[in-house]
């Protein structure tokens, strides 16, 4: 029986595992910025004209919600300073030159048998080698568990890698098994539970089959198979799937006693408890029309667009659109020397043929939208209030409580550019409530001086 949530679409997939994981090369420069993760900006800790080496912190903040940030190469360190970043703006960057030397930094050894049994342990080696959400969301690993702990008795690993064209998580469960099993018992281990319960989309059955011979009962893991449907691989969905509490709109996953983390993480936490190696590379699923093919490319973190698209064949066609992620959470990159961070899951080249934004399209009220969008929203009425920009309704029809999946706007057969608006409508949500923020803090110092 394959486990699953009300909603959800079931786009082309494009999924390419078949082709084998190849090593980029890494580049001359990399270029590392000082945010990857939601939280505070890290400060670097080094300066131009320092010497690294591979693996070293070279960023750090004292806040909990953050993670330290690591040199991905050997060598010399010869700018801080803003530099694009892959989700837009200039961010402060540590470029460094690199040596080609792979001179390792030793500072995080391996834990010992006993470490690797202390929730404590394990934790603080998952803050320190830097560990965030790594299908995406880079939200801080050990700050997530931290803030679970008590509260949470369901464990869910998110196998289900529902995006098109992503292969990373489905490479790491059929290449690196055991050491996946592990790393997922250490998450468990630091979340005090005792099953983590793991749920895959049953289009990767080969790695189901490969994982449960591994008997995965010894490290505390039950395997769930899902049903194959977009966005599967979303925390609600996950949830839903696995242990079958809705999260209420509004709601969190702690609410309903569950947390999710991303096979990629797991993979992480293996490394950095048993290796002793932080955040540094992952694979990238590196393809789209303008390339032509499809690389499951492991890839340092800081490695520019540009020089990662000419590592796997170059264009065969003049690329449109970069987009970071899968194409339908993916985020557009605006330049080619942005460099891969550690959410990077996928880096894809359209060209034109992939533009779908029609103009001035019309609604014809069929309502496809609504059937599928898998938080029970109705899109098309969220999407009328936003053109008139009444904001009264927007939240009425819980805009908020949108993740942005995509599922409305891939279902709708007039191309409205349904997320497109959501996304908008969301920021424009924040700017309203830090604008009223700061009205009444005004008037509050205001009243204060009276
Ligand atoms: S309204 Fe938001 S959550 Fe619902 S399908 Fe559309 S993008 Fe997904
Ligand atoms: S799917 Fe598109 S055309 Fe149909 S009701 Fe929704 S917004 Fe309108």
């Amino acid at each position: 029986m394959t486990h699953t949530f009300k909603g959800g679409v079931h786009p082309n997939y494009m999924k390419a595992p078949e082709v084998p994981i190849s090593v980029v090369a890494p580049p001359a420069q990399v270029i590392i910025p000082m945010i990857q993760h939601i939280g505070a900006p890290c400060k670097p800790l080094v300066a131009k004209g320092d010497y690294v080496k591979l693996g070293q912190k070279i960023g750090e903040s004292p806040a909990p919600v953050s993670a330290p940030i690591h040199a991905s190469v050997s060598g010399t360190v010869v700018a801080v300073e803003p530099r694009p970043h892959p989700l837009g703006d200039m961010i402060l960057s540590v470029v460094i030159e690199n040596d080609f030397q792979e001179t390792p930094c030793e500072d995080l050894k391996p834990l010992t048998e006993e470490e690797l049994k202390d929730p404590d342990a394990i934790l603080a080696r998952i803050r320190e080698a830097g560990i965030v959400g790594m299908g995406g969301a880079m939200f801080p690993t050990a700050f997530k568990i931290r803030s679970g702990l008590g509260k949470v008795d369901k464990l869910v690993i998110n196998g289900a890698e529902c995006e098109p064209y992503l292969n990373g998580d489905h490479l790491t469960m059929l290449n690196f098994p055991e050491q996946l099993l592990k790393g997922i018992e250490l998450v468990r281990i630091a979340s005090r539970v005792p099953v983590a319960y793991y749920g895959i989309e049953v289009n990767k059955q080969d790695a189901i089959d490969l994982l449960q011979s591994k008997d995965p009962a010894k490290y505390g893991i039950e395997i769930v198979p899902e049903a194959v449907k977009y966005p599967q691989g979303g925390e609600k969905m996950q949830i839903k799937a696995v242990t079958g509490r809705e999260v209420k709109p509004g709601g969190l996953p702690a609410g309903v006693g569950a947390t999710v983390i991303s096979t990629r993480t797991c993979y992480a936490v293996y490394q950095a408890c048993y290796e002793g190696r932080p955040v540094i590379e992952r694979i990238v699923t590196v393809s789209g029309s303008a390339l032509g093919h499809t690389s499951n490319a492991l890839t340092r973190v800081g490695t520019p667009l540009g020089y990662l698209a000419e590592q796997c064949g170059g264009f065969v066609k003049d690329p449109r659109k970069i987009v970071l992620g899968g194409p339908m959470m993916g985020i557009c990159a605006t330049s080619f020397e942005a460099p891969t961070i550690k959410g990077t899951a996928g880096v894809l080249f359209f060209t034109e043929d992939e533009d779908k934004n029609i103009e001035d399209p019309q609604c014809i009220r069929c309502g496809k939208c609504i059937t599928v969008c898998p938080m029970n929203l109705e899109p098309v009425f969220m999407y009328m209030y936003y053109s008139k920009g009444d904001f009264a309704n927007m939240e009425k029809y819980h805009v908020m409580d949108c993740f942005e999946c995509g599922s409305c706007s891939f279902n709708c057969p007039a191309r409205m550019p349904l997320t497109h608006a959501f996304k908008t409508a969301k920021l424009m949500f924040q700017a309203k409530a830090a604008k009223e923020k700061a009205a009444a803090e005004a008037k509050a110092a205001k009243e204060a001086q009276k």
